[in-house]
């Protein structure tokens, strides 16, 4: 397999394998064409024709390209184009793609079918609204409403029995699926392995599990509280004991941390917001239920103005927002308490005229979290119904496939969309999905089978070739399918046969993943391989920075001495003995150094490329080795590394040529792989992709500020073009001391699906255990190569955008050089035509990849929604923390082509026109001095407003250029799990722990009012991991988890607890164990001492306060949200 010779074979088009456009090497992408890399992904191309009518017959060979988009996508795939105009999906610099901000232009600028003009809501839409719509209320129709209709796609009533029948470890039933996919992470060795984990196949050093957790969830506080545990104090009740309202006593003058406010004016507490609330006398806050059971209770169709006095933090002026773009009010539109009826309107008058609107009396998050835990966390979810709201990702829950995929591999927004576009453009509630394809399930949940057709493939659709799933309807006796896509029909093989019974349904239904089950995997033929070939395993190359920097920081020394036991955990096929998987090392500084580590040499050879200009690999044979066969020469280059280069003082280093190396030798093996690079310092050595120094926080806040996110070279862009097309993925692991440009360097890794860490300041003693975690899981981690992602839809919808580390040469087709566990894609969808009740909407999302051993596999997952013609059901069966996703990607989307405030003021006005809408058309007609929000949207202010203060919209003075790009790339591929936990971060009260009890003590709200001086708090965020210590904190208590007498005694750098054998002690520890178990990345745990320098810190996520940054208040925002959204219905 010489180079050469691979290259040409590899850019030819094969016979009868047209539209599997190869990346042509060195050549430009044409812009505006689309290339199908994977055209055998849509199918042997037969009797399609991509522009067909939906309902038309099949039509004889085109020969046009191999697509499978709907038709009228295709037709208008150019127009449509936006990915087309430049290199990037979600990149930088692409002018075009910001086009949706604000809002209310049009949907795709110029050239753009008219179809979609109607997405652009004109601002004065809200006006036209109908009038029966605006007067109807919520009462019988709505609240009282009864279940969204059975529409069945499961066993009926059978649960039981589809479960019977998937055993999860015997095969028996279906002797034609292979061996179940758990395997692949079972098998994972051996003496010493944690006991139990929650994520089965990242499987994590024994040594990281002081205790083996317990949660099997993927989200935290995994059970609900026993009884007799308190429910949360802190939201509705009195203080907690120990606990005055204002978070300290009363009797405790402020200190220097907490200064009493200059612009506490008790006569107009809302200075900062004002003109907010001023209306009629009847005024307030509403939340409507659409539940009885569930919601917020106390003010359950109430107005919740109460009012109380003002909390030290409160009342200053709402300056630094200038996003919000408030004129200045005149005194008589402010605020006027004493119009706002409460039970205040009780106390006596001297109080009434300072108080403010009670952050008790507003929709509080763990209230809601803590509802539906107890509501919905006993039962498992069956997704046997269509368009069923899953419990929040914050409740832990049994799920069982009964027809549709599991929420843990997707989620919507909207699970009852709207019938037609005007519905949805007078919402405005984005139809979304978030799609985790090869999400990690919990042990007690089967994943998904594999299901093998022999040469002949998977069962398609012959027009638009969805895959096999229960929504398919079979006809004529069993010998024809209708497709729920596109409602083509379609012959069934004589191989695929069955017989109906007498409700229509097949005989082998039960038998057959594909026909009862949401998800499930097909084993991928020939005609699904890149070159009609059946791949080589991949490859895994380690790429390690050895210039000065990196040596004296300790890295390459420890990273060395982990590589040789942490290469025994490379991932593994099922039962296999060991590890398909190959692998190589490459040391680098100006130069490359490549390695020989053939088995048969008694030492490893090192070959020196410094001609980096033009990057080779020198060798071929001897680089990519198996680990077992030639361990003894990997370990000695592994101990001689840091030895070789321990002297160094070489301080510059390259960057662009080691990714091209790792490419160049995956293409000579010719196999996908993943290349792990560790690097330090920014690039400034004379070659391709040198970058230079241009952080710049001066541009924050203006309209340039863009540039700070976007790459300073196209370099990168083109690379990675190239690394897509050839399967090679890039983790980046930093180690900066200073500004490295992540923005430009992490856009490799952005867009193959890989992932970046970053340790700035790094030192192997203080930061080895949160890197070591890390590096063990990402290699370790469920993982497929090569793969490309489709979503096909009903008619009616069809996905239009897609957000995520990935990249797209056409408007269809996801790629991603490699797609693991952790990484989420968030998919929007419009509609091109009407829905209807009846037949609701359907989603398929077929993933095309090569395993870990080099299998081709596809798995598919399918949802199928309900569909309305009432606004109401549509509110009524949302997901906030699903909406939030969307909108976080949106965002960090836009900023690479707005400026911050624009992207901000967008998210506001979208959300208002969300409200608004309900509150027009679904909400009892009030006074329009209330704020009246839907129940399942009840949290969309406090959440967004997360979200506009994170550092990547409104940065605080101490955030680094590099840490808000940083924040960017890790976001735009996370969860809902993932952003719900990030933006809102959990608070756990560790004084209240019940040392008896698996459960951790229930959260409280992210609010310093919330923290009392005499307890001890944990907040984690899935990226930070705090543990705050009030000063009055009980002798005891201190003693028993620091092991020091007093408060004054903690050492706040310590970054473990120490190992003491008391309840207290052991308690935290397996807390803190547990949630770093449930996130995909390792936290170092800070502790921080109350009014200590580091408090700072802690106080940037109490989410519910002013920011620093000049973010506002959750009541400052809530009050903001009510006025923008009074302007609508104005
Ligand atoms: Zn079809």
């Amino acid at each position: 397999m010489n180079q050469q010779g691979h290259m040409e074979s590899y850019g030819q088009p094969q016979p009868g394998y047209q539209g599997y456009q190869q990346f042509a090497y060195n050549n430009q992408h044409t812009a505006g064409v689309p290339t199908s890399q994977y055209g055998p992904y849509n199918g042997p191309v037969q009797g399609y024709e991509p522009t067909a009518a939906p309902q038309g017959p099949l039509r004889p060979t085109s020969g046009a390209p191999p697509t499978s988009l709907p038709p009228s996508t295709a037709a208008q795939s150019t127009a449509y184009n936006q990915y087309g105009q430049g290199d990037i999906q979600n990149g930088p610099a692409m002018t075009d793609q910001m086009q949706r901000f604000p809002v209310s232009q049009s949907y795709m600028p110029g050239g753009q079918p008219i179809a979609y003009q109607q997405y652009a809501p004109s601002p004065s839409n809200a006006q036209h609204l109908p009038n029966q719509m605006a007067a109807m209320q919520i009462s019988g129709s709505t609240s009282n409403a009864p279940p969204p209709v059975s529409q069945s796609y499961g066993p009926p009533t059978s649960h039981r029995q589809t479960t019977a029948s998937f055993p999860p470890t015997g095969p028996a039933v279906y002797t034609q699926y292979s061996t179940p996919l758990q395997n692949i992470s079972s098998s994972i060795p051996q003496a010493g392995n944690p006991p139990q984990h929650p994520f089965p196949g990242q499987t994590v050093p024994a040594s990281t599990y002081t205790s083996p957790p317990t949660s099997t969830g993927l989200t935290g506080m995994n059970l609900p509280p026993p009884p007799g545990v308190s429910r949360p104090t802190a939201m509705h009740g009195p203080p907690l004991p120990g606990q005055s309202q204002t978070g300290f006593p009363p009797s405790q003058p402020p200190t220097g941390h907490y200064p009493p406010q200059p612009n506490h004016r008790p006569a107009a507490p809302q200075t900062g917001m004002p003109g907010v609330v001023p209306g009629p006398p009847t005024q307030g806050f509403q939340v409507h239920p659409t539940q009885p059971s569930q919601g917020f209770i106390p003010q359950q169709n109430g107005s919740f103005g109460q009012m109380r006095a003002p909390q030290p933090n409160y009342a200053a002026p709402y300056t630094g927002t200038p996003s919000y773009s408030s004129q200045p009010q005149s005194q008589q539109k402010r605020l006027d308490p004493d119009s706002i009826p409460s039970p205040l309107n009780e106390l006596p008058p001297q109080q009434k005229t300072r108080h403010r609107i009670d952050p008790d009396a507003i929709p509080s998050p763990i209230q809601v979290i803590e509802d539906d835990k107890s509501n919905r966390g006993s039962e498992p979810f069956s997704t046997g119904v269509r368009g069923q709201v899953p419990p929040l990702v914050t409740t832990d829950f049994v799920v069982k496939d009964q027809g549709n995929s599991s929420p843990r591999f997707i989620r919507c927004a909207a699970y009852n969309l709207p019938c037609t576009s005007d519905m949805a453009k007078q919402c405005q509630v984005p139809l979304t999905a978030v799609i985790k394809p090869l999400a990690t399930l919990p042990a007690d949940e089967a994943p998904p089978y594999i299901v093998d057709h022999g040469e002949t493939g998977p069962i398609r659709c012959n027009r638009c070739k969805a895959y096999m799933c229960p929504y398919m309807q079979f006809i004529e006796g069993g010998r024809r399918f209708q497709c729920a896509f596109c409602s083509c029909v379609t012959e069934v093989l004589p191989h695929y046969f069955q017989h109906l019974d007498h409700t229509g349904k097949r005989m082998d239904y039960y038998d057959r993943p594909e026909l009862s089950l949401g998800s499930y995997e097909f084993l991928a033929t020939v005609d699904y391989c890149k070159n009609n070939k059946i791949p080589n395993p991949p490859a895994f190359i380690f790429m390690i920075d050895v210039s000065y920097n990196a040596l004296k920081s300790g890295l390459v020394h420890l990273l060395c001495e982990e590589l040789k036991t942490l290469l025994d955990y490379l991932p593994r096929e099922g039962n296999a003995e060991e590890s398909a998987i190959r692998v190589g090392f490459v040391t680098y500084n100006k130069v490359l150094h490549f390695y020989n580590v053939k088995s048969s040499l008694a030492q490893p050879q090192m070959m020196v490329v410094s001609d980096i200009a033009d990057m080779f690999v020198p060798l071929l044979d001897g680089f990519l080795v198996n680990v077992n066969e030639s361990r003894a020469v990997i370990n000695s280059l592994l101990e001689q590394i840091p030895e070789m280069f321990g002297d160094t003082r070489e301080t510059e280093t390259v960057f662009g040529p080691v990714i091209q190396a790792g490419l160049e030798a995956l293409k000579a093996a010719e196999c996908a792989g993943k290349l792990f690079i560790f690097h330090s310092t920014l690039p400034l050595a004379e070659a391709p992709g040198k970058l230079k120094n241009r952080d710049d926080k001066k541009l924050i806040n203006t309209d340039k500020e863009k540039v700070l996110f976007q790459p300073q070279t196209n370099f990168y862009s083109n690379l990675a073009k190239e690394c897509v097309a050839r399967g090679c993925c890039v983790d980046l692991f930093l180690f900066p001391n200073q500004y490295v440009d992540v923005a430009t360097l992490g856009l490799v890794t952005y867009q193959t699906g890989g992932s970046v860490y970053k340790y700035t300041y790094f030192q192997a003693q203080a930061d080895g255990e949160r890197f070591l975690n890390d590096l063990h899981r990402d290699v370790r981690k469920v993982i497929g190569f090569d793969s490309v992602m489709r979503v096909r839809t009903s008619t009616g919808i069809r996905a239009t955008d897609f957000f995520g580390s990935f990249y797209m040469s056409n408007t269809t087709d996801v790629e991603l050089a490699a797609l693991d566990c952790d990484k989420a894609i968030t998919v929007e969808f419009k509609h091109d035509d009407k829905l209807n009740e009846d037949n609701g909407a359907q989603i398929q999302c077929a993933l095309l990849y090569t395993s870990c051993s080099g299998q081709r596999r596809l798995r598919i997952h399918n949802l199928s929604l309900n569909c309305c013609t009432q606004l109401a059901d549509l509110y009524r069966n949302c997901e906030t923390d699903t909406l939030i996703n969307y909108f976080v990607k949106l965002a960090y989307r836009g900023v690479l082509s707005n400026p911050t405030k624009t992207v901000r003021e967008t998210l506001i006005n979208q959300s208002a026109q969300i409200l608004a809408c309900y509150r027009k058309n679904c909400a009892s007609p009030s006074s329009a001095g209330q704020l009246i929000l839907p129940e399942c949207m009840k949290l969309l202010p406090v959440y967004l407003n997360c979200v506009l203060k994170n550092d990547v919209l409104q940065p605080s003075a101490e955030v680094s250029t590099d840490d808000r790009a940083y924040t960017r790339q890790l976001a735009i591929s996370m969860d809902v799990a993932e952003t719900s936990v990030f933006f809102y971060p959990r608070l756990l009260p560790v004084h209240k722990m019940d040392v008896d009890s698996d459960d951790f003590p229930v959260a409280i709200r992210c609010s310093e009012e919330r923290l009392s001086k005499g307890g001890i708090y944990l907040l984690e965020n899935g990226l930070n991991l705090f543990i705050w210590v009030g000063m009055n904190t009980q002798h005891d208590l201190i003693q028993s988890i620091f092991n020091v007498q007093s408060f004054g005694q903690i050492d706040s750098a310590m970054s473990a607890l120490p190992l003491l054998d008391n309840p207290y002690s052991k308690k935290l520890r397996s807390m803190v164990d547990m949630i770093r178990a449930q996130r995909p990345r390792f936290m170092k745990l800070m502790i921080v001492k109350q009014d200590d320098k580091m408090e700072v810190l802690f106080k940037h996520f109490l989410m519910e306060d002013k920011s620093a940054s000049g973010g506002a208040s959750y009541v400052d925002f809530l009050c903001h949200m009510h006025k923008e959204i009074r302007q609508l219905l104005s």
